[in-house]
């Protein structure tokens, strides 16, 4: 005999409708992160950031990693929120933290550091004392994946982490900066599950991009910025610089009121 819905069991950590059933269900930023790193939803990538966490990377052998899905990084009454695409095997993987122990997120941190939102310009380790000012940073894929690519099954099982997390920032979020293409291609839906409007034809990405959505309810107008994901590539080729992550994050805090 088939069980009603209502009966069902909650659906556990390792079932894909997990981030969908936990998700808008809790109350707040911490319940929130509280829930995230339970997930398993996802097979492929469960498996790769364990197997990292336990093989190691010689320069890190000493360390404990993390090895678990990596929650948003910064206060709960954030105006500003920073969506790259998923945590790095060694950075965020190892540290628990986003953006944290790898280059990316090293240049990321100055950038942040160098207009006034980041209390430091390093970001080494969860205890490193690291605080940012009116900034969340977040990703649309909590788990490290192999070669940096989610699958888009993986980044729609995702979702449901994203969107609450920015529903509950909603009331006071104004400015989003997306770090590359396949950031803004995940956040676009996620914002309009979240409640804001997003224009159609889809608006496209690209460095300097900017893009108004408008509110609803208790939403405010949010103001997009597209910008060059810090990767070591776009680094090292000079694609994206100090100064132009800098001129992003200053016209964002400017958006966000910061
Ligand atoms: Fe869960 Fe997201 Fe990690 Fe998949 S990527 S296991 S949905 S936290």
């Amino acid at each position: 005999m088939a069980t009603s819905a209502a009966t069902d069991p909650p659906p556990s950590p390792d079932d894909p409708l997990f981030p969908a059933h936990r998700a808008p269900r809790c109350a707040g930023l911490e319940a929130l992160d509280a829930e995230v790193i339970r997930c398993r939803a996802c097979p492929r990538l469960v498996n790769w950031r364990e197997q990292v966490a336990a093989e190691k990377r010689a320069a890190f052998r000493d360390w404990d990693y993390w090895g678990r899905p990596v929650p948003g990084f910064g206060p709960a009454d954030a105006a500003l929120a920073v969506v790259g695409i998923a945590p790095a095997a060694h950075g965020g993987n190892r540290t628990g933290r986003m953006f944290t122990g790898d280059p990316s997120g090293d240049f990321l941190v100055r950038g942040l550091h160098a207009v006034g939102l980041a209390s430091q310009p390093t970001a080494t380790g969860a205890d490193d004392g690291l605080t940012l000012r009116g900034v969340r940073m977040a990703a649309p894929v909590r788990c490290a994946p192999p070669q940096n690519k989610p699958t888009p099954g993986e980044r729609d099982t995702c979702r449901p982490w994203l969107a609450a997390e920015l529903a509950l920032l909603g009331p006071r979020l104004r400015a989003v900066v997306v770090l590359g293409a396949f950031g803004w291609q995940a956040l676009l839906p996620v914002l309009r599950d979240a409640g804001w409007e997003v224009p159609r034809p889809r608006p496209k990405f690209g460095h300097g991009a900017q893009v108004v959505l408008a509110g609803g309810g208790d939403l405010a107008e949010l103001r997009l910025f597209g910008c060059f994901h810090p990767s070591q590539r776009n680094v090292n080729t000079g694609r994206l610089t100090l100064p132009m992550l800098e001129e992003v994050f200053r016209d964002a805090a400017a958006a966000a009121g910061l």
